[in-house]
């Protein structure tokens, strides 16, 4: 019996989706074992998951590889707010904005509950229909099979500098207090 056969089917490593360290993994189990973040085990139709993904145990955070970075795989809309918001938040540290937010089309059923449909007048007038965070959503259809968009959850459209308007964070506050 070779090694190869008593390993996970990603290998003797990979990197872990928390911190990127290289882990290593456990011979005879389907996991990787990362010392700071814990198990991860490889999808398999036995978990009810895909071959290039990979579920944390503890969390059941699930991840997904596409051209050598795991991308995280949301099932609340939480967890994706949670991820947009830090990448929107990491922009304007960086001197950008977003002006619009791509999400994949498997997240329709998920988000549309949560866009911001413009019932209210004040919503109509100053944010618009379809939007996350005070920004025009659309989704991106997966029409092809190798697409990226099959594991990507989201892209942002940015452009430098600060919001002329501060729609975005208006808008963002208005909707944290709407579903009080
Ligand atoms: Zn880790």
């Amino acid at each position: 019996m070779s090694l190869g056969s008593l390993l996970p089917p990603l290998g003797e490593t990979i990197r872990c989706p928390c911190c990127d360290r290289s882990i290593p993994a456990l011979v005879l189990t389907n996991a990787y074992l990362c010392p700071r973040h814990g198990l991860f085990e490889v999808g398999s139709k036995k978990n009810g998951s895909k071959k290039n993904e990979v579920i944390h145990l503890d969390s059941g955070r699930r991840w997904q590889s596409w051209q050598g970075h795991w991308y995280r795989q949301h099932q609340q809309i939480e967890s994706l707010r949670a991820e947009l918001f830090t990448v929107l938040d990491h922009l304007h540290h960086q001197g950008f904005h977003a002006t619009g937010i791509t999400l994949a089309q498997r997240y329709r059923e998920l988000v549309t509950p949560y866009l911001e449909s413009g019932s209210d007048w004040f919503y109509q007038i100053y944010c618009g229909k379809l939007r996350l965070y005070g920004l025009p959503v659309t989704f991106q259809p997966e029409t092809q099979a190798d697409s990226r968009w099959q594991v990507i959850s989201f892209e942002l459209t940015q452009v430098p500098g600060s919001p002329k308007t501060y729609s975005y964070l208006t808008c963002t506050r208005i909707s944290e207090s709407w579903r009080k």
